[in-house]
């Protein structure tokens, strides 16, 4: 039925007209009633409600959903499983871990990183979309830790792939690892769009 206003529901005239939440006229629509928009400004209809940019929302969003590759090379891969467990709880942060490169965010390299691993490490580098993140966790992906400059051990994975946060430690704690990853969270948060991660080029670090 077609309801206009001044016009009871039943099309007899007699009872109110429709209102709109706004308590202004309600205006006539086809076979429904359709509201006016508002002539003032929305923030005093709905106090509380703030603004941002849409590189703010995604920015949050993406900090807060940070997907990790399965992946590690040495002993601080026990740490970053230790993360991973219920006592520290990645989760938390919207840290899930992912089999796939391609499904992952961010690289943790958790160990030391030999000669032989090294060009594996790129080609999984290479596998993730943009925007990716590289965590280097401890002294051997930091800069070769206890075995630096050893004959078969590369002094640091920035030498490999650009990194972006270095957890210092041998092993550092998962404590340490945690705050790793604020620290990411609060450079993802300043990301603007025309960048979307750090410079491909090895050595780029943060
Ligand atoms: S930094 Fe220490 S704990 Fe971590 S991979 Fe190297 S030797 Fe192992």
């Amino acid at each position: 039925m077609d309801v206009r206003a001044g016009q009871s529901a039943d099309g007899t005239g007699d009872g109110p007209a429709p209102q709109s939440w706004l308590g202004t006229a309600p205006v006539a629509g086809e076979g429904r009633v359709a509201e006016a928009l508002p002539s003032i400004p929305l923030w005093q209809h709905l106090p509380g409600v703030f603004t941002g940019t849409a590189q703010a929302l995604l920015n949050w969003a993406r900090s807060n959903s940070i997907w990790y590759m399965t992946f590690g090379i040495a002993c601080c891969a026990i740490e970053m499983m230790a993360t991973g467990g219920p006592k520290y709880d990645f989760d938390r942060f919207g840290m899930i871990p992912r089999g796939s490169p391609r499904q992952s965010d961010l690289m943790i390299v958790a160990g030391t990183v030999t000669e032989k691993m090294a060009p594996r490490i790129r080609q999984l580098y290479e596998q993730m979309a943009e925007p990716r993140w590289v965590l280097a966790l401890g002294g051997c992906a930091s800069n070769g830790g206890p075995y630096h400059q050893g004959y078969n051990v590369v002094d640091g994975v920035d030498k490999v792939v650009p990194v972006d946060i270095y957890v210092p430690g041998c092993p550092p704690r998962p404590e340490a690892l945690l705050h790793g990853i604020v620290l990411l969270q609060d450079k993802i948060r300043r990301l603007e769009f025309a960048r979307s991660g750090p410079s491909d080029q090895a050595g780029a670090g943060a």
